[in-house]
């Protein structure tokens, strides 16, 4: 198996998993954007949204908007950032929402994705807070 993300979703790839349910699996990106960015991707693999059977669009979109409100309750974001790369762009080719923490003047603006890096044991903390409202 190839994909990174299929390694994910086998647990034979390390992740900071915060949401977990039959079709889609939520997980920390390890350059976040923000603090708390997440990655949603459907277990099953598809490459891009093309792919997508249109069942998996409800349990998808519906993670997203979990994830979105979870950041809102614990994280005390303003806002989000829901996107998607589809080839162009696309790293991982296999599908992932992101979905972004965004406050008022946190200085993010138009493509240009800056990055960040978590200290050590601050990437357990933040999936501890987003898994509290999401999984337990
Ligand atoms: P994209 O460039 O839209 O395809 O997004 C792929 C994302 O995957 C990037 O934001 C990467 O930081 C993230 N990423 C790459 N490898 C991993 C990994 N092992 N665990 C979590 N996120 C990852």
């Amino acid at each position: 198996m190839a994909c990174l993300f299929c390694k994910i979703v086998a647990g034979d790839e390390p992740a900071e998993v915060v949401l977990e349910d039959e079709h889609v699996l939520g997980f920390l990106d390890v350059r976040p954007v923000f603090k708390g960015h997440t990655l949603l991707v459907p277990r099953e693999h598809v490459d891009t949204l093309l792919e997508l059977p249109e069942p998996m669009t409800v349990p998808l979109f519906a993670a997203a908007r979990r994830a979105a409100a979870a950041m809102s309750s614990e994280l005390g974001a303003q806002g989000t950032f829901v996107a998607m790369n589809n080839v162009v762009s696309q790293s991982v080719p296999h599908l992932h929402v992101h979905v972004v923490p965004r406050t008022k003047g946190d200085g993010l603006r138009g493509f240009f994705w800056p990055r960040t890096r978590y200290a050590d044991g601050e990437a357990r903390e933040y999936r501890d807070r987003l898994r509290h409202a999401l999984v337990d």
